[in-house]
């Protein structure tokens, strides 16, 4: 199989395997008995802690582990809505559904959710978010790198604006992480280990000293009370050996993604249209769409290839996808749509030889048309 499906989730690398297994293995110590066991799963737990703080590189708060980005996702917006007297949220429409859901959770509870249009090019308009805010406003939620188009968001300026009228950023970094420099601003800011390279199953919640939300979940009182539940030490150090790798390695990657992105164009040819900004994108997410193509069936003939249609949620759906129908594409082009995502380990050669089918693949259904 070649796996060209990195926004979905990425592999794990060998040196977070290495860093999870004695915690998996003999040391299965609970990092919060008093235990000589005990500590030591502790300071494992909190030399990731400074790992993932570091690659997120932002001064003024810390983390809190999560079992998931969805779970840091959820606890910001209910936690940040249950403290707050103020009862607007904006977020922006091409947003994962781990926000968008929540916010309709919370609409359902009387909050009132604004959800900001993009153009073309996925972006989200500055004027458009500065009209949204007043001071009803209790948090803006925009993603850094959007999971099916890889456009970026300007989320510096979208954490200025929402600052000037008094409410918080909270930042869907899952796929900027270690990618893309994290701009200061943001309040809260939510990351996931397996979306750079580290095990499923933690995600984490950055969040500015004197801004933690409510508790979503109570119990034993760990992560300073945030966030109850035994945390994993050998999930927490994948992770933080993950982010470390992430940090250390972010240029080469980045050059590693952009000679991919080169390949992948040159290995497509003709016929192509790329879904969102050229220029404000990750160059590891190729979205793109062909006039006529049934992408659902294509995906069915290429077995031997692992991409999608978008998320991995709207995979399973049968629905087009509502980022692609938010840039403004028919159902048709959203469903004549692939996205191809790739990095650390996609090899030049086996990127070229899936392109090569996938574009044969699709010619033969132009021919079949014709
Ligand atoms: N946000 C974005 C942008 C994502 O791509 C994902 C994963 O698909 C999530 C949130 C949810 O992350 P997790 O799988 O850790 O719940």
């Amino acid at each position: 199989m070649i796996y060209l499906d990195y926004q979905a989730t990425t592999p794990l690398a060998p040196e977070a395997a290495e860093a999870m297994r004695p915690w998996i293995e003999d040391k299965f110590a609970n990092p919060h008995s008093p235990s000589r066991w005990g500590s030591e799963a502790a300071a494992a737990v909190e030399v990731a802690r400074g790992q993932v703080e570091a690659a997120i590189g932002l001064k003024g708060g810390s983390i809190a582990f999560t079992g998931s980005a969805t779970e840091a996702l959820n606890w910001a917006l209910k936690g940040t809505a249950e403290k707050s007297s103020r009862s607007r949220i904006v977020t922006v429409q091409t947003e994962h559904a781990a926000v968008l859901d929540t916010c309709e959770w919370l609409k359902n509870r009387g909050a009132d959710v604004t959800y900001l249009p993009v153009g073309a090019d996925g972006l989200a308009d500055l004027e458009q978010l500065r009209a949204a805010l007043d001071e009803r406003v209790l948090l803006v939620a925009a993603m850094l790198v959007n999971n099916e188009i890889g456009v970026i968001q300007p989320a510096a300026e979208i954490a200025q604006a929402a600052h000037d009228a008094g409410a918080l950023m909270l930042c869907d970094a899952v796929q900027g992480l270690g990618r893309v420099p994290i701009p200061q601003g943001p309040d809260l800011i939510a990351v996931s280990a397996h979306k750079i390279h580290g095990p499923k199953g933690i995600g984490a919640l950055w969040m500015r000293d004197g801004l933690e939300p409510a508790p979503l979940i109570h119990g034993g009182g760990q992560e300073r009370g945030l966030r109850s539940g035994t945390l994993s030490p050998a999930l927490c150090a994948g992770f933080g050996t993950a982010a470390k790798l992430a940090s250390e390695r972010r240029d080469a990657d980045a050059d590693h993604a952009e000679r991919l992105w080169q390949a992948a164009w040159a290995a497509l040819g003709p016929g192509w249209t790329l879904n969102g900004s050229a220029e404000q994108r990750y160059r590891g997410n190729l979205n793109i769409r062909r006039a006529g193509l049934d992408a659902s069936r294509l995906l069915g003939e290429l077995r031997s290839l692992a991409f999608s249609l978008g998320s991995a949620c709207a995979s399973g759906s049968g629905r087009p996808s509502h980022v692609l129908r938010a840039l403004g594409l028919s159902d048709r082009e959203a469903r004549s749509s692939i996205r191809i995502g790739f990095g650390r380990y996609t090899e030049e050669e086996e990127l070229v030889t899936a392109l090569r089918l996938i574009a044969e693949a699709a010619r033969a259904q132009d021919n079949l048309a014709a």
